[in-house]
């Protein structure tokens, strides 16, 4: 079979192949890289999920997109250094599932893309005696994932810009706390601003000396392994290898577009609850069909959510045969009918995400965070709303201790700290601070020219 190549979102002629479209992440008309063709994973295949372990269903999920551009032993080896945690599907009642994806070193699911992201690039990087900067913004979770994933490599440096009143003090110190390759920048803005300043230098030529890479969820590297965990948690939870209903809290997007892949690609799903904070832009556009972003951004307390125009919606819209550009603006309707019938979005406010925190834990003894609770309480209306005919998975994203003051408000509980952050409040934390100007971050950037 020939090798998948990727295009871009906004049309650009050119195709790509996975190793280029991960160095350069967005493409040069600013677009998305989609694969131009989804591979199918046979059935009989999938059948034998059951008994494979994590590394071994993402080597079946990522390898067609890959082909010979890394061997099958060095491929199943960053897998299995990769993905060396727990990645526990807890049962809450009945078939109703918790796929917990916060058990990796920064304890959030975007460990899940950042390491392999972190290991291919590494790859390709050796093979071509390369050096590059990644230039990411993070709205909590992202930045800390991608520096620890790329953190004392010799040939890339990580410039992390975060919103600075936007971040918990955790999640800045598992950026701020690591020092060598990472340099952390807090921007007097809001993420928005932060993923604008982003883009504005992935196109000014006089940066180009740089090599910037982008590592947030518009970089394909990040897309692909956010399909996996769907795979490994429908082998886990579906006894009879029914269609499974899974449950996103979803904010830019990414891990959505991991689980539609997946579905392409023939995972077994009936339906995925889209569950968005109060940043509703897409539940309102499957109401209506008209796309309004949201600026500036809602602060709600499941803060990796509060993303008020998501980059990823260009590739979601591209899947169902519209086409949105960088800056939101959609010159092709996507079609909306078989959106709806893949799709039920809802928006959960911030008091309903306290009273589901608090449910879920006076009822099932299950311990939720912000970002989790949005996606419960999402299923939990959408077997109201549609019947509850199939198993469930919701996912949690991240560790409660990442969000004390909530849990505790919520539950009376003082979440335990995973062992990954045991002694993060205790180290010394190191990064600059910019005003929200382009200028400003130029500048910075200039010094590492
Ligand atoms: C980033 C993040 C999300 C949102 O994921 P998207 O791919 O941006 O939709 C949800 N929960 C947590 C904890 C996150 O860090």
């Amino acid at each position: 079979m020939s090798l998948i190549k990727f295009f871009s979102t906004n049309g650009h002629p050119e195709r790509v192949d996975f190793k280029r479209a991960l160095l350069i992440g967005q493409a040069p008309d600013k677009g998305l890289y989609m694969p131009e063709r989804i591979p199918n994973i046979p059935r009989s295949l999938i059948d034998k999920f059951p008994k494979m372990s994590y590394p071994e269903i993402a080597r079946e999920v990522v390898k067609p997109y890959l082909g010979d551009l890394v061997s099958d032993s060095v491929l199943q080896a960053m897998l299995n250094d990769a993905y060396n945690y727990d990645v526990p599907v807890e049962k809450v009642y009945d078939e109703k599932y918790v796929l917990r994806l916060d058990r990796g070193p920064t304890c959030s699911f975007k460990d899940f893309a950042a390491r392999l992201m972190g290991r291919l690039i590494q790859h390709f990087l050796k093979e071509d005696g390369r050096s590059i900067l990644i230039l990411t913004a993070t709205s909590g979770d992202t930045g800390s994932a991608v520096a620890h994933a790329f953190f004392g490599l010799d040939n890339v440096k990580v410039v992390v810009l975060f919103p600075e009143k936007e971040v918990t003090e955790r999640q800045r110190r598992q950026m701020t706390t690591l020092g060598k390759n990472v340099f952390p920048l807090s921007v007097e803005g809001k993420f928005d601003d932060c993923q604008a300043l982003v883009k504005q230098a992935f196109v000014d030529s006089d940066l180009s000396a740089l090599n910037l890479s982008s590592a947030n969820s518009i970089n394909i590297g990040r897309l692909l392994p956010q399909a996996v965990y769907y795979f490994f948690a429908q082998s886990r939870a579906s006894a009879r290898g029914e269609d499974v209903v899974f449950s996103v809290p979803s904010g830019n997007f990414g891990d959505l577009m991991g689980g539609l892949l997946a579905m392409k690609m023939g995972l077994p799903a009936q339906r995925f609850v889209v569950a968005t904070n109060e940043n509703d832009e897409f539940p309102r556009f499957m109401q209506t069909g008209v796309y309004e972003p949201i600026q500036p951004s809602r602060n709600c307390i499941s803060n990796a959510m509060n993303v008020g125009r998501p980059s990823n919606l260009a590739r979601l819209f591209c899947l169902y045969g519209g086409q949105m550009d960088e800056t939101g603006h959609v010159s092709k309707a996507p079609d909306l009918n078989a959106m709806r019938k893949d799709l039920y979005a809802v928006s959960v406010t911030d008091e309903e995400t306290r009273r589901t925190i608090k449910e879920a834990y006076s009822q099932y003894k299950v311990l939720l965070e912000p970002h989790g609770a949005v996606a419960w309480a999402g299923l939990l209306r959408y077997l109201k709303e549609c019947g509850d005919y199939s198993p469930c998975i919701s996912l949690e994203t991240a560790d409660p201790a990442k969000f004390p003051e909530e849990i505790v408000r919520a539950t009376g509980i003082i979440p335990p700290l995973p062992p990954a952050m045991a002694r993060l409040d205790e180290l010394a934390e190191l990064y600059d601070s910019i005003d929200g100007q382009y200028a400003s971050l130029k500048d910075y950037l200039m010094r590492f020219v």
